[in-house]
């Protein structure tokens, strides 16, 4: 199948990308490189189905060309990070709200009777805001904080991207499939946008205080790329998934706290844990969401999707990760 991934220089794209060329696809990847590395694809480079272009999605004349020849759609490019949405807030939306409009436009536009080109959104657990009556079932409430907050910009871009992807299945037939993604983590994943685990590796591996915000009882459960992958891959092949909202994470959670602990031990660093503020990182009435959880029996009913990596496995990849990373300087490659 001729496959568009585009973010796919990011870190979910890439291994995403990885899979998608193991099963025989032949991948063209669109990145504008704003979070993206091309150093997570690299080693991909050498395989002749696959091709990359760099741009953004927002070039609607590039998009055009590459839609034109794709039967499937994975749309992952999309910015992301607490940190990076809350500095980059126009850009932010910019990019969740016109470039999903341009993929799914053009999905539709370019499609040939029969022949629909499907498309995959990527959402997100921040469409849920900071509703704490948890685990998060697909059909639950949104809470949101005000608009003065740029946090909630984020979850508002990415919500519109489920309603306009939703729109286009009911009233243009253009088959949809949408997934909200929980705290995914893993190899390649860089602590630059926020992210906590890789922040945390990395503090660790230094042997610098490891920052964590707030009082520390919030609570996350982190899903590892290979399975968020995997629940992509076998939602893109079931038929009845078209049309619907799936939530796919992990059901071990754990407070930043104790994560932060348990990062200290794993990799035997002498750091200690420091508290620190919301307002100190960020700008002053941040709203942070107290717990993230996802009720995953909509994924599981359809699918038999099951999680396969614990916290531990997923911690023990990423430290390994870490400590090539920071040895080398960079990533690896082979081509
Ligand atoms: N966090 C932290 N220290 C950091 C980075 C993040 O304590 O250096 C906290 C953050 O406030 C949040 C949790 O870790 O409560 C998860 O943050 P992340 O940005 O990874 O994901 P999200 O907030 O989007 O769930």
């Amino acid at each position: 199948m001729n496959i568009l991934v585009t973010g796919g220089a990011g870190f979910v794209g890439s291994h995403l990308v990885e899979k998608l060329l193991e099963d025989g696809h032949k991948v063209t990847v669109i990145d504008d490189l704003s979070t993206g590395r091309i150093d997570n694809i690299r080693h991909l480079t050498c395989d002749k189905n696959l091709t990359v272009r760099i741009g953004t999605i927002l070039n609607e004349q590039l998009m055009s060309k590459l839609v034109s020849k794709a039967d499937f759609i994975y749309h992952l490019a999309a910015a992301v990070g607490v940190k990076y949405v809350i500095e980059n807030p126009l850009r932010s939306i910019q990019t969740n709200v016109k470039g999903t409009e341009i993929v799914l436009e053009l999905a539709e536009k370019l499609s040939r009777g029969n022949r629909r080109k499907k498309v995959l959104i990527t959402s997100t657990s921040e469409v849920y805001g900071k509703n704490e009556k948890i685990p998060f079932k697909e059909t639950d409430d949104r809470v949101m904080g005000p608009t003065t907050i740029s946090r909630w910009s984020y979850s508002c871009a990415k919500a519109m991207d489920e309603f306009l992807a939703l729109a286009y299945w009911r009233e243009k037939r253009l088959p949809v499939i949408i997934v909200r993604l929980f705290n995914t983590c893993g190899p390649r994943q860089v602590s630059d946008y926020g992210m906590v685990i890789p922040r945390f590796i990395e503090q660790a591996l230094r042997d610098k205080p490891l920052t964590v915000y707030g009082d520390g009882r919030q609570t996350r459960s982190f899903l590892y790329v290979d399975d968020a992958v995997r629940a992509i891959v076998s939602l893109s092949k079931n038929p009845k998934a078209v049309g619907e909202i799936f939530n796919i994470g992990s059901s071990e959670r754990i407070t930043i706290a104790g994560l932060a602990s348990r990062i200290v031990t794993m990799t035997g660093s002498r750091s200690a844990i420091k508290l620190v503020p919301y307002e100190k990182v960020y700008t002053k009435g941040f709203e942070d969401m107290r717990h993230r959880f996802p009720n995953t029996a909509k994924i599981h009913g359809l699918t038999g999707f099951r999680i396969r990596y614990t916290l531990k496995d997923t911690l023990e990849n990423m430290i390994e990760d870490a400590r090539i990373r920071i040895s080398k300087g960079g990533a690896k490659a082979c081509c």
